[in-house]
């Protein structure tokens, strides 16, 4: 009787577990996309001092949303631009996501200094001040193909197209617009303004719909095509080419992924002698537009001279901000602790929490390794993500059932679910998110970790519910063969 109790009581709180994580899932994945992080300190990039670039009378900018490295190589205007000029490797830092790369491109801050780290369709209001270079610069224009609240968050004097007035992250009248951007954004560039900046989204468009295939290519072509009539129009300014981010090959980015985060880019023009140099951060980048139109950066900024950045290059991964020392500590304790108590339960090789083991390894094979930049993670039921899971779920149900048929039910339970939940909360704790988690508007974004949270917790609530699942069955009385004698807890060693 008493064990019927224990098992209605597991129930019922596995249960609750089951309906219960996925609403964290969600409101964690909800935080991640709309509020700011902590400002801190930016990843340990490389100094340098030496004479930057000399101010001209005419700086222009164009932006290719979403523009791979390796696309960005085969298209001819770019390449024939790039040619005359510097050519670079960009570091966009980390996250890959438009808005916060392109608040670090006009201020000379990581997203880590400025905490601005998604805001999906969340404009800053009010747009950037002073601290931003656009703000610094009279007469600075911006044009945006659509998405327009990017630019219009950046701090310029006159920007386009105009936000609808009853939302914000809006544009006004987009079916007008589209037809209208390319000769706006041809007027700004033939304008006096001593700053224009434009934006093509297009390519990420495209990006997203298919991935990084023939048509993808196509459209960038189109976007180089924009580019060349963009420079013809003002041939003697200073132009910088660039990219805000790249794509993962199935459509996709955010992450930490070394070839979203690496983009092509040039500065080309009066005082630009033709050179390739390698990598270099988005915030040198920003100095050099700086320099270019006699704005000053943040004194926090990071961001280099052009021929100090050019002269000592960053390594492949040092725009990834390291995790922070106490919460990854804290994440292997909670991870070990999980081990050892799951090692607790298991006294059975059967009893091994394989479920979530193949669990994890359906999820890798069948979607790839989750992150910031693949889809799946942020979709509200995850549907993508637990279809490759199922089967293993199966195995969860049959282990509970036959185990607690064989031992307590305490172990069982224990066997099955201390790991993956132990998984679960590390990952939480790696991503720094129980502040989140209880209740706090901030953007748990760090990289890795914040991706895996949205699978684990889900494999800890389906795996919750499977082994509900499994003790009820022990209730369902047996059809076949006849009932084994009760056996009391194992108390000698593991075997086998
Ligand atoms: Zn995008």
């Amino acid at each position: 009787m008493r064990q019927r109790i224990t098992a209605v009581i597991a129930i019922v709180v596995l249960a609750g577990l089951a309906w219960w994580l996925p609403q964290v899932r969600r409101s964690l994945t909800r935080a991640v996309v709309t509020f700011d992080a902590k400002a801190m300190d930016p990843a340990p990039l490389p100094g340098g001092g030496g004479p930057g670039l000399a101010r001209v009378a005419r700086t222009r900018v164009v932006l290719i949303d979403g523009l791979a490295a390796a696309t960005a190589r085969t298209l001819p205007a770019m390449s024939a631009l790039c040619k005359t000029g510097a050519t670079l490797d960009v570091e966009v830092g980390f996250p890959t996501v438009s808005l916060p790369v392109e608040v670090a491109l006009w201020t000379g801050l990581t997203q880590q200094q400025t905490g601005v780290v998604y805001r999906s369709s969340r404009p800053l209001e009010p747009p950037l001040d002073r601290h931003g270079i656009p703000a610094q610069v009279p007469g600075s224009w911006a044009v945006a193909e659509n998405y327009g609240y990017i630019v219009r968050s950046l701090g310029f004097a006159r920007v386009e197209p105009a936000a609808d007035p009853a939302k914000s992250s809006k544009d006004l009248e987009p079916a007008a617009w589209i037809t209208q951007w390319q000769a706006r954004a041809l007027e700004a560039v033939k304008s006096a303004a001593p700053l224009a900046f434009i934006h093509i989204l297009r390519v990420d468009t495209a990006g997203h719909k298919h991935g990084i295939d023939a048509d993808y290519a196509r459209v960038a072509l189109e976007a180089d095509a924009i580019l060349a009539t963009l420079h013809a129009a003002d041939p003697t300014a200073r132009w910088f080419v660039l990219s805000d981010h790249g794509h993962i090959a199935t459509g996709g980015h955010g992450g930490e992924e070394r070839h979203v985060r690496h983009v092509q880019g040039c500065i080309a023009g009066p005082g630009i002698s033709p050179s390739r140099g390698s990598l270099v951060h988005i915030v040198d980048v920003s100095r050099a537009i700086a320099d270019s139109v006699g704005a000053t950066l943040d004194p926090a900024s990071r961001g280099r001279p052009l021929s100090a950045a050019l002269v000592n290059p960053l390594t492949e991964d040092q725009g990834v901000p390291p995790m922070a020392l106490g919460s990854g500590a804290l994440a292997i304790f909670v991870l070990v602790a999980g081990l050892a108590v799951s090692s607790l339960g298991v006294r059975r090789w059967w009893l091994v929490p394989w479920w979530f083991v193949i669990a994890c390894g359906t999820l890798i094979a069948i979607r790839g390794l989750p992150s910031l930049s693949t889809p799946m993670i942020y979709k509200p039921e995850g549907r993508d993500m637990y279809l490759t899971w199922l089967p293993a779920l199966v195995i969860a149900f049959l282990a509970t059932w036959i185990g607690s048929r064989r031992t307590t039910l305490g172990r069982v339970l224990i066997a099955q679910l201390a790991l993956p939940f132990a998984a679960a909360a590390a990952a939480i704790t790696a991503a720094g998110a129980w502040p989140t988690v209880l209740g706090e508007p901030v953007a748990p974004v760090v990289p890795y970790f914040t991706a895996w949270m949205s699978p684990l917790i889900l494999m800890a609530a389906h795996g919750s519910a499977a082994v509900a699942l499994g003790v009820l069955a022990t209730f369902v009385p047996r059809w076949f063969g006849r009932p084994e004698p009760a056996e009391p807890p194992r108390s000698e060693p593991a075997a086998g």
